[in-house]
């Protein structure tokens, strides 16, 4: 069966907070699993940046299922294409929250005019490199976990 990656940013609504972001997370790891979604969301600096990958339909219902969530604002798809393969398979979903580790810090500079995370600033190709860049770094073990 096809592939397919859908990469979009959003605006978390004011006042969101980390026992929010535990929601998110584990109720994406259950849904997900179910239908074979794989994927990574970042957040910092109120902005969310989300890949998801599976097939069409489960990856076209589950970013529509998002978009009605009240928890975030102003989406924008920044990509929705065919791959030959995951990049992030290892993850159902994994939250990544941008902090002061150095390391990711390093890697938004890398992506980004300054060091604030602006995904919604990030071309399609900058937004998927600085996650696979971030997937490695846990892989890696370089960064620890939230
Ligand atoms: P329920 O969990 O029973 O939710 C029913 C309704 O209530 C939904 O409309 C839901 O949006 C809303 N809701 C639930 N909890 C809250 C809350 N605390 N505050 C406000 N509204 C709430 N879901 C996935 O399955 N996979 C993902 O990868 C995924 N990524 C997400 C990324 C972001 C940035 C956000 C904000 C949400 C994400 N979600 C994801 C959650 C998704 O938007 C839906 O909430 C969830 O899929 C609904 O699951 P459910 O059908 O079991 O309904």
């Amino acid at each position: 069966m096809a592939l397919y990656r859908l990469i979009y940013v959003s605006q978390a609504i004011a006042g969101l907070e980390y026992p929010d972001l535990v929601n998110i997370l584990e109720k994406s790891e259950q849904n997900n699993r179910t239908v074979g979604i794989t994927g990574m969301l970042s957040f910092g600096d109120g902005m969310f940046l989300q890949v998801l990958e599976g097939s069409r339909r489960v990856v076209s219902q589950t970013y529509n299922r998002i978009l009605l969530d009240k928890r975030h604002v102003n989406a924008e798809l920044i990509e929705f294409s065919e791959i030959e393969q995951r990049d992030f398979g290892i993850w159902s979903m994994k939250v990544v929250q941008m902090d002061s580790q150095p390391q990711i810090r390093n890697i938004i500079l890398k992506y980004s005019s300054s060091e604030t995370f602006s995904p919604i600033s990030m071309t399609g190709r900058q937004s998927l490199s600085f996650l696979r860049e971030l997937t490695e770094l846990y892989q890696k073990g370089s960064i620890s976990n939230n």
